[in-house]
């Protein structure tokens, strides 16, 4: 089978001009031919404003078709566009991974007075003082949508917490009190309880919220014809519920029905038991490895790639970790800034998209740049992208041995040829790597441009693979 790559097909700084949809509609045959698989599209439901990047959800029944929030699109083009976009992609046999919005809502349509407790921003199990009655935006009635697919109405009583209290004027963090009410169990501990993100947090104890979810979630599902879906803010969110959100949708669509999960963490150990908690049910980020790029690229050649994939999920969890590189959040400006250095990304690619482990996502920001200006990575993205479907196939033998130079062996299957992958941050070098005696005489060149240089492996197979300073090597065997 194909090696599968997903890509996610969005950046922060796209213009508000409706026209992603149709981009990726006429782009579908171009990531085919380029090796992509799978491509994670951003939040394509009614916002609290047509420039929203989706994240501030307003209406997830809402996908471009109906006038609210002063638009009928979003930012990203109407309903009709995006299910022939969708359409097209599946004709290029390429799947579509929604982004699901569930933790929170925004652009609440009217007011409601609702008692409250403040609580602690560093610490959300401590509250700031006495109960008090606030004016929340919590209340929604869809009034363009008129009904269609829904009649379910949000109220104050469907969250757990709001950020605003009109009658103040004043921003918080507002528990909502009454019966039942309390911050979720099963979310990530961090601030006490980290429940709460932003806007209007979701009551996901609720159960006309669980319903009405479950319900929706089933429907996107088919209504779109989606092959899965990226969670957003799964730690802000009880771990049962995602459970059983995921086996809702499955009960409709299979069980081969893809989800992975945003739990943004760092910590491998929260990860795992997170994913323990869901029933491995699910895939995630993997955090923890961007992390140790981040800090591999800063730190230059004082940073050990021995530890390159060390405490990271995809070592740990080699079935359930999507391995990424940056992400709308990591790029510059963004809630969660830690962008891989330019000059380490081509080393990240190769490291991600030849390894055996993992399943790659590509950033659109990294293929095709950001704030419209064109990346300087592509060209080296589609050399590793065909790379990637070509060679990377069979048994992976690692030679993480040196602290400057690590890299493996990619043993090849009965219809591909293997590689050899190198990557260096400090003087150039090279590694004597053994193929196995079946290879001795076969001539192997490098493929990204950056050695010349041809090896003869010797009667044993073995030959001296050099790699460029601060780069990243590819060798295959000469046709
Ligand atoms: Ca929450």
């Amino acid at each position: 089978m194909e090696n599968g790559v997903m890509m996610q097909y969005f950046e922060w700084n796209l213009p508000n001009e409706g026209k992603l949809w149709k981009q990726l509609k006429d782009d579908a045959s171009h990531l085919q031919e380029i090796g992509v698989t799978a491509v994670w599209i951003p939040p394509a439901y009614k916002a609290d404003e047509q420039q929203d990047e989706g994240y501030a959800t307003y209406d997830l029944y809402d996908l471009g078709e109906f006038e609210q929030k002063g638009t009928v699109r979003t930012k990203y083009g109407t309903k009709d566009e995006l299910k022939e976009m969708i359409d097209e992609l599946h004709k290029h046999h390429i799947s579509v991974y929604l982004d699901v919005v569930l933790n929170h809502k925004a652009g609440g349509d009217f007011t409601e007075k609702f008692m409250v407790v403040e609580v602690n921003p560093e610490q959300r199990n401590e509250a700031l003082g006495e109960p008090f009655e606030i004016q929340g935006w919590t209340g929604y009635s869809f009034h363009g949508r008129k009904d269609k697919y829904s009649d379910f109405k949000w109220h104050w009583y469907h969250f757990s917490g709001t950020g605003f209290d009109d009658a103040q004027k004043r921003s918080g963090i507002f528990q909502i009190q009454g019966e039942g009410k309390a911050w979720s169990s099963g979310v990530d501990g961090e601030n006490g309880n980290y429940d709460f993100l932003l806007c209007n947090d979701i009551d996901l104890d609720h159960p006309e919220v669980i319903e009405e979810l479950n319900r929706w979630g089933k429907w996107v599902a088919n209504e779109l014809n989606l092959d899965g879906m990226r969670l957003d803010a799964i730690k802000h969110m009880k771990d049962k519920f995602v459970k059983q959100f995921l086996d809702a949708v499955r009960s409709d669509k299979g069980d081969d029905f893809y989800a992975v999960g945003e739990y943004w963490n760092g910590d491998l150990e929260t990860l795992d038991s997170y994913l323990e908690a869901v029933g491995n049910k699910i895939n995630l980020f993997d955090v923890p490895l961007h992390y140790n790029m981040f800090q591999a690229s800063q730190e230059g050649k004082d940073y050990d790639l021995q530890n390159i994939l060390k405490n990271t999920l995809v070592e740990k969890h080699c079935e359930l970790a999507v391995t990424l590189v940056d992400n709308h959040d990591t790029q510059l400006g963004s809630s969660l800034e830690s962008w891989v250095a330019d000059w380490f990304k081509p080393l990240a690619y190769g490291l991600i998209l030849l390894m055996k482990d993992g399943y790659p996502c590509v950033f659109y920001g990294d293929y095709y740049g950001v704030k419209g200006e064109k990346s300087p990575h592509t060209h080296i993205l589609d050399i590793l992208l065909n790379a990637r479907r070509k060679y990377a196939y069979g048994d992976q033998i690692d030679y993480f041995d040196h602290p400057s130079t690590v890299g493996f062996i990619r043993t090849g299957d009965e219809e591909h040829g293997g590689l050899v992958f190198l990557m260096c941050n400090d003087e150039a070098g090279g590694k004597s790597m053994s193929l196995g005696e079946e290879h001795k005489g076969e001539v192997w060149h490098e493929i990204t441009g950056s050695i010349q240089e041809e090896v003869t492996l010797d009667e044993e197979g073995s030959g001296e693979f050099l790699v460029d300073a601060r780069n990243l090597a590819v060798w295959v065997k000469k046709d």
